[in-house]
């Protein structure tokens, strides 16, 4: 697929092609509960894909245990995969992530996260995936 190409939907077709649940989180910013997500523990290799638009987002070698709740990469397979913007909801500045190609929510990045990057994409199992036919970074 062309990364550069936007995918444009109206909420009314991605209420149709979504879950409610992948719904609430892709498209209104919610955040699923700690422990709850599918991904959290997983250890599998492959590309961790955008649930609503497919892009590739995450390699799975970039993937720790934060102990957070909540799937936790240090980096996104390229810059251009994610958008950042400023979030101020909850009474909290936060940067929240989202997909570049279709602007679905993931989640947020925090400055604590581990070497290389120091960085913690904190990413919703419903807002991924896995796509485990991606070998590339299994000898990562
Ligand atoms: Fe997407």
């Amino acid at each position: 697929m062309d990364a550069g190409t936007k995918v444009e939907k109206s909420e009314q077709e991605w209420r149709e092609q979504l879950t409610p649940e992948q719904y609430e989180v892709l498209r209104r910013a919610g955040t699923e509960p700690p422990f709850s997500g599918a991904y959290n523990y997983a250890k599998d290799s492959g590309m961790y894909r955008c649930a609503a638009c497919g892009a590739e987002l995450f390699p799975s070698d970039t993937k720790f245990d934060s102990g957070t709740g909540w799937p936790s990469f240090t980096e996104p397979a390229t810059a251009e995969a994610v958008e950042l913007h400023s979030d101020r909801s909850h009474g909290m500045t936060r940067t929240e992530v989202t997909c570049r190609r279709c602007g679905s929510h993931l989640g947020h990045v925090f400055d604590d996260g581990p070497n290389p990057t120091g960085q913690r994409y904190c990413i919703n199992s419903l807002s991924l995936d896995l796509d485990a036919s991606d070998a590339e970074s299994s000898t990562g």
